[in-house]
């Protein structure tokens, strides 16, 4: 049993990696240790390959390649949620005794750190927090602050003191964070002066009413944005058409404005006359030029990444990827936005404070009541739907039948079962966050040139805003991908010191003792100099007794194969060293 002297941060004399926060002081260790869990906890990605382990700035890192499991934390433990296969181990068990060990015993669960956590089986209580964090498409922590500090109304949770809860999918998805710098253009002044327009796809799987493609449009001044979905590219004429019927009848104002990308579907015949007998000023983001096209392309990116956080959370299936989508575009028009001073895109357009209090999480089991008139005599009251988010026209909730999920219904009379979902274990979600729309935000960075990504502050990043002389923030896990950019505006230091898990799994050893040298000489030179001279003694006499060798004159027209020392140092199950191999290979 250690124990420790205090907290501190410790410098490191290195160019990158220079400087680690709270780290725990015990004068009784030997060696230095790192914990992962701690270090990844801090803005940092670990890869551990055969060669080395190298540490990486989450911002700039990204992953490509297939999944083959994944291990989540939970109280500084990553577990892979699996089972062992009994037959196999108990086939290999004669050749190795640790997998003796493991026949005959019957986890559930294998940890890949061995220590048992005996905090894991807490008391399940309904997290209000968390709740809310859901049911506004995993919102980041400060913006849902603003809201419950009255930006709106209906909604309120306590503020939880425990930190250490983590929300899955957004730890997922900050996988594939990428920076945006700070957008320097400046808002215009009214409704419909300027609209922007990017269009999304191909999704690799159509939704279910068969689009394949969204068009996002921003009005700049309200940053409210507007989603329409496609089954083809050669629609947005016709969906930008509609729009521009729908939003001017809506407003009685004019579009003056539209800027977008130079892509094919923006600069079709029929689209620039349509544009021109309206009046509309054209306006096209110069490639390679990252300032211009900003405002539709950071929408986009927070409507991917809420899409991806509440289709995998709520284990729908993924052609219902286009009612996220909308559910996504009606929650961020809820939401705080930096470039509004943090009023609502909603509340801007239509000049009223918003409600929440009818938001529920997306994807849930909901119950809508069947009216007398459409019900046979001996059918039930209500009927069970899956929840897919709200009507923007007559105040209610869309729901899909899961018998026909290609019709959605419109009810008003809904009860709703979110504890399905929130009890839901991530184990038990039938699919990986990547595989929930693989193209969506990888494709759409890398099937735009990359020159051409504004490399401004996300959307999500626009929409919270420094607290001022608040305490700063803690790391919660509640904190959207992108809303984990906000923690690093305050000092590392500062942050409220961070329980550490109270085990600590790794092996102390001591280098100079026992290390493993990784050349003859260096063998020959350790202080453990006689023992590994030794087991080279015991290794060659091997050879001798196997007669595995005879002596022939090197032959001049082949290849030499060398050989090279492999050192190890066997221990014990307690860790004691018990012998030292030399092997020549
Ligand atoms: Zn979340």
């Amino acid at each position: 049993m250690l124990t420790s002297a205090g907290f501190g941060d410790v410098k490191l004399m290195n160019d990158n990696y220079s400087h680690i926060s709270d780290v725990l002081h015990v004068p009784g260790l030997s060696t230095n240790l790192l914990s992962v869990n701690s270090i990844v906890n801090k803005d940092t990605i670990v890869l551990f390959t055969k060669d080395c382990c190298k540490l990486y700035d989450s911002d700039e890192f990204q992953v490509r390649g297939k999944v083959l499991a994944k291990a989540y934390p939970e109280n500084g433990i990553y577990c892979l949620n699996t089972k062992v296969n009994m037959t196999q181990s108990a086939n290999t068990a004669t050749k190795d005794k640790i997998n003796t060990k493991k026949k005959n015993h019957k986890c559930e669960k294998s940890c890949i750190n061995t220590v048992k956590n005996e905090q894991v089986a807490s008391t399940q209580q309904v997290d209000e927090q968390l709740l809310w964090h859901r049911r506004l498409g995993h919102l980041n922590r400060v913006s849902m602050r603003l809201l419950k500090k009255g930006l709106a109304s209906g909604i309120d949770f306590q503020e939880q003191e425990d930190q250490s809860k983590k929300c899955v999918p957004c730890l997922e998805g900050k996988m594939t964070k990428k920076p945006f710098l700070q957008s320097k253009n400046k808002r215009s002044k009214r409704i419909l002066d300027l609209l922007h327009l990017d269009l999304v796809g191909p999704f690799e799987v159509p939704s279910y009413g068969n689009a394949k493609y969204f068009l996002t449009i921003v009005d700049d001044h309200s940053r409210k944005v507007f989603i329409r979905f496609l089954k083809q590219k050669g629609d947005t004429y016709e969906a930008f058409k509609e729009f521009i019927k729908m939003i001017e009848t809506e407003t009685g104002l004019t579009i003056k404005t539209v800027r977008s990308d130079n892509g094919g579907e923006f600069c079709g015949k029929l689209f620039n006359e349509m544009l021109k007998q309206k009046g509309i000023k054209r306006e096209f983001s110069v490639p390679y030029n990252p300032q211009q096209n900003g405002t539709a392309e950071r929408a986009n990116r927070s409507i991917l990444e809420k899409t991806r956080c509440m289709l995998y959370d709520s284990g729908c299936n993924k052609r219902y990827w286009a009612e996220a989508a909308q559910t996504a575009v009606y929650l961020l028009n809820r939401s705080p936005h930096k470039k509004l001073k943090n009023q609502l895109p909603e509340e801007i357009w239509t000049g009223k404070k918003i409600d929440l209090s009818h938001i529920k999480i997306f994807g849930c089991p909901a119950y809508a009541h069947v009216p007398s008139q459409k019900r046979q005599k001996l059918d039930a009251v209500s009927k069970k739907y899956i929840f897919m988010g709200y009507s923007e026209e007559s105040k209610a909730y869309r729901l899909s039948d899961p018998r026909n999920p290609s019709q959605i219904i419109v009810a008003r009379d809904v009860e709703f079962l979110e504890e399905e979902i929130t009890n839901k274990k991530e184990s038990e979600k039938g699919f990986q966050l990547k595989d929930i729309l693989p193209m969506s935000l990888n494709f759409y960075l890398d099937s735009h040139n990359e020159a051409m990504i504004p490399h401004e502050q996300n959307h999500e990043e626009e929409q919270v805003q420094n607290e001022g002389n608040e305490v700063p923030l803690e790391p919660d896990g509640l904190q959207q991908l992108q809303g984990n950019l906000e923690e690093r505006r305050y000092p590392l230091r500062n942050r409220k010191q961070k329980e550490f898990p109270d085990f600590v799994t790794y092996s102390a050893m001591h280098k100079d003792e026992e290390s493993e040298p990784v050349t003859y000489k260096e063998a020959l030179s350790s202080s453990d100099k006689n023992k590994w001279k030794e087991a080279i003694k015991k290794e060659l006499e091997a050879f001798q007794t196997n007669e595995a060798w005879t002596i022939v004159d090197r032959p001049s027209n082949k290849p030499i194969v060398k050989s090279k020392w492999v050192f190890k140092i066997k221990r014990d199950a307690e860790g004691n060293v018990a012998c030292h191999r030399a092997c020549l290979v």
